[in-house]
């Protein structure tokens, strides 16, 4: 780096307004510069050395340095580095990719529309179900019922479906015929009910909702499969079996939102249907280009296609940068990479069964009162005395107390109220799962 980290720390806080993030909690030592990365590591511009747990955002699944991504990258930009897919063209690596990620999700699926982020892929699945039951002559159709605590993105729709309270209360009044209820969080909210059990019931609100809204007017309900951005927020296995059999009751599309859990993050291309849902839309971005490149989109089952495409006319909507054939040809090469290495098997079967396991052995911390996984995600609850389940004041946020220790001692794990989540690439190790709670040990035992 050829400026000072003071230097860039300075232009920083100066000129970059970042995302997510309290400025007035920087001052006086200014955000940490990340300046390279390899394998399951990034390094800042001090050398230290930092155990990426969460994938930078549950994205960088191949881990960093593939030198086949930049390679995929530099011949595209060669050729073509841009054109739009607008009026009558397209081009080569957005037809295969959407070819090959039509191929991942299933027989029931035909078509995909591109983006360029998660938030952008919602926005269009907000547009896509309302122009869908227009379309079929039942415009009154258009209530989308999402859930708290969900995150689907931070355009104004996005956040608007998702659940963030915080992201409620600025920038609004957000967008109208968005419901929602609450999130299947068995630990929290009924920690004593069989888990099965509770995943009836909770997805049971749903069915409350669309009668309290009016069956006629619900057009989709849209859910992550785990919920991530949220805490690592697993369902009981009941939960989506009975969300696709409500569904299916009313009629309404199912939309599954897998930023996070496609691509193998869960041990499967898509996660929905190993849990027991059919998604009639699925939200996909992050994974699918390892984060290398930006690039988001909507798979697009077969009963909203035949209507959207078949009967729908021009549907007005597209972004400038909808197939970007840098973005289509980076995402071909990562998910080859994702193949070659067998990386959604191994994540099933090896990887993701360890965390589970070293997971679960975190659970004798006297801080730590839950502990779970599933494929690379996992999620710790932090109490104070876990015992009585007695939580620490919200004053204490001890989530960040812990978060700034793994910062201090070379792992990004992140904070979400009093629970510390990690989303680690797809391809770490067996050792590397070792190195990663050996560090979560340290910032637990720091943070006591
Ligand atoms: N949906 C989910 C489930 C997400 O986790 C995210 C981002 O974390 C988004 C949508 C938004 O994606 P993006 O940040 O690419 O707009």
């Amino acid at each position: 780096m050829s400026l000072t980290t003071r230097e860039v720390q300075a232009l920083d806080s100066a000129h970059y307004m970042h995302p997510f993030t309290d400025h007035q909690s920087l001052a006086g030592k200014g955000a940490r510069v990340i300046t390279r990365g390899k394998g399951v590591y990034v390094w800042d511009s001090e050398d230290n050395e930092i155990f990426d747990g969460m994938s930078g955002l549950w994205c960088v699944n191949v881990g960093y340095g593939r030198q086949e991504l930049v390679e995929a990258a530099a011949r595209q930009m060669e050729v073509l580095p841009y054109y739009n897919s607008f009026f009558q063209t397209t081009n080569l690596p957005a037809a295969q990719l959407a070819e090959r990620i039509v191929g991942l999700a299933g027989a029931r699926f035909s078509h995909v529309f591109f983006s360029s982020s998660g938030s952008e892929s919602n926005d269009t699945n907000v547009r896509l179900v309302r122009h869908y039951w227009a379309t079929l002559g039942q415009p009154e159709r258009n209530v989308i019922i999402s859930r708290k605590n969900a995150y689907h993105g931070s355009t104004v729709c996005g956040a608007a479906l998702g659940g963030m309270s915080g992201m409620h209360a600025q920038g609004g009044p957000m967008v109208p015929g968005i419901e929602h209820i609450q999130q299947p969080y068995h630990f929290e909210l009924a920690p004593d009910m069989d888990r099965d059990a509770f995943g009836i019931e909770a997805a049971g609100w749903l069915e409350q909702k669309i009668l309290a809204v009016g069956p006629e007017k619900v057009a989709a309900f849209i859910g992550e499969p785990v919920q991530g951005a949220g805490g690592v927020i697993i369902p009981p296995k009941t939960y989506w079996p009975e969300i696709q059999r409500i569904c299916d009751k009313y009629g309404i599309l199912l939309i599954c939102d897998e930023v996070i859990c496609g691509f193998g993050r869960l041990g499967a291309w898509f996660s929905a249907e190993m849990m027991g849902a059919k998604p009639d839309l699925i939200t996909f971005a992050k994974g699918v280009t390892s984060g290398y490149i930006p690039l988001g989109g909507v798979v697009v089952g077969k009963r909203v296609a035949d209507v959207v495409i078949g009967q729908g006319g021009e549907f007005n909507h597209g972004y400038t940068y909808s197939g970007h054939p840098v973005a289509c040809a980076v995402a071909l090469a990562n998910l080859d990479i994702i193949e070659r290495e067998g990386l959604v098997d191994r994540v099933r079967e090896e990887t993701g069964p360890y965390l589970a396991e070293q997971f679960a052995a975190l659970s004798e911390h006297p801080l730590v009162a839950g502990a779970e996984t599933f494929g690379m995600v996992g999620g710790l609850v932090l109490m104070k005395d876990k015992a009585s389940r007695t939580p620490f004041d919200s004053s204490l946020e001890v989530g960040m107390i812990c978060r700034d220790h793994c910062f201090a001692n070379g792992l990004v794990m992140r904070a979400v109220g009093d629970r510390m989540i990690i989303a680690p690439p797809l391809v770490c190790t067996k050792s590397d799962i070792d190195e990663l709670i050996k560090r979560v040990r340290i910032c637990l035992d720091a943070t006591l």
